[in-house]
């Protein structure tokens, strides 16, 4: 069953392009005072070398809109090239005029349409920030939030409602109001001025079934680009499974150009996990590869001792720590296949299925682990230096299979 993504506007932001042809696109945020230049360049490249494709900074008072060319300075020096948004609420329509090396060289403006003001002042500061993304030819991004949603538009469209003969009931009209800020923020940027390929939409809520009919009826109303998360998803375990879950539906339904996993960090966590968490869901959708995967039954009955266990989570700190090498050296190994299984019943099949798999011996087996390297058995492990043999078959394979890029890199460099 394959995917078929959505037609959207092309946007460029920076170095990078949202929508259109473009692949879906990684997005983090910093959590650091944007006040700081270092800690935020530091956790901006933090978050880049993890994979974030575009990172947004908050930039909420003057002091933080005038560290913002340090930031990029920084960034330079620490050989950082990513796309850099500011995410402005209340005072952005202030901060762009009069911080202009701000607005000049960010490559996005993320502006909540429920924070731009209220009544007549709503629609004078949005255009006023719609002007700077004009004069600066920058795209923006209209994110909506239910958490700030426009006030004046859900109270018309409430009213609206209640006068109907047959009323829908409230959460039904909040949905709407929730897509119509969306579409018709960005039909009145375009009547302002700008042009169709510099918006992104997005329209982020925190259930999962309302964030997926969100966004059903966002793409059935509008073709620009969509930012696809989960607002306050939460920690851990809930936040990575409820993004995942509403990510996914949408995503396989061809919706969404860029993503951003909007993971509370445990005290002390790096910020880099809502990256990898990205990866994996678009990854584990087949819709982009970022690193080799691990298949590893989950044990059983059959299996009494950890050593299959052991050897999963061996393997998977290897392809970690091998990752940049590989990346440098042979960057499609972020398509290999590894298996370890825990016994003979599903064991053998798996590891024909993957690139190179090893099916470990199950309770009353033998102690012998058959290796299969591209669907043929290759040979069978034993004793205790299983995990490193097995270990340094993987690095083989990778070797021999991938080396044809190993030699393409390597003439390039040399010529
Ligand atoms: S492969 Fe064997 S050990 Fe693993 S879950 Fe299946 S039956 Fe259990």
């Amino acid at each position: 069953m394959s995917r078929e993504k959505r037609k959207t506007i092309k946007v460029q932001v920076g170095n990078q392009f949202i929508g259109g042809d473009a692949p879906v696109l990684v997005q983090s945020m910093t959590n650091t005072p944007t006040e700081d230049p270092v800690a935020t360049a530091d956790q901006i490249k933090e978050l880049y070398d993890a994979g974030s494709e575009i990172v947004r900074i908050t930039v909420n008072t003057r002091e933080a809109a005038q560290q913002v060319p340090a930031i990029v300075s920084r960034l330079e020096k620490l050989g950082v090239d990513v796309p850099l948004v500011g995410d402005f609420h209340y005072n952005g329509h202030i901060l762009l005029s009069e911080f202009t090396d701000c607005a000049r060289l960010l490559a996005k403006y993320r502006i909540n349409p429920g924070n731009v003001g209220r009544g007549e002042k709503h629609d004078e500061n949005f255009k006023a920030m719609i002007d700077c993304a004009i004069k600066w030819n920058k795209p923006v991004r209209i994110g909506v939030n239910w958490g700030s949603l426009d006030q004046d538009l859900l109270k018309r469209m409430m009213d609206d409602n209640a006068a109907l003969a047959d009323p829908k009931e409230a959460h039904e009209v909040l949905i709407e109001a929730i897509v119509e800020s969306a579409v018709q923020s960005a039909a009145k940027a375009v009547e302002y001025g700008l042009s169709k390929d510099r918006i992104v939409l997005s329209a982020k809520v925190s259930e999962v079934p309302d964030l997926i009919e969100v966004y059903r009826r966002l793409a059935s109303r509008s073709n620009h680009a969509l930012h696809l998360g989960l607002t306050e998803a939460g920690m851990s375990m809930k936040g990575m499974v409820a993004s995942s879950a509403a990510l996914s539906v949408l995503l396989f339904e061809g919706i969404g150009d860029t993503i951003r996993v909007s993971l509370t960090p445990e005290p002390g966590e790096k910020r880099t996990q809502e990256v990898f968490v990205c990866q994996q869901i678009l990854q584990s959708l087949k819709i982009r590869a970022f690193k080799p995967q691990v298949t590893a039954c989950p044990g059983c009955g059959r299996t009494t001792s950890t050593v299959f266990q052991e050897l999963a989570k061996e393997i998977e700190e290897h392809l970690s720590t091998r990752r940049q090498q590989w990346q440098q050296l042979y960057p499609d190994a972020k398509d290999l296949k590894v298996a370890v299984m825990g016994c003979i019943v599903n064991g053998p099949g798996e590891s024909r299925h993957a690139d190179i798999g090893i099916s470990l011996p199950g309770t009353g087996e033998e102690p012998r682990a058959p290796v299969y390297i591209d669907g043929e058995h290759r040979t069978t492990l034993c004793g205790p230096n299983l995990a490193n043999d097995f270990i340094k078959l993987v690095d083989e394979y990778v070797q021999t299979s991938y080396s044809k890029t190993k030699l393409e890199t390597s003439t390039i460099k040399d010529g």
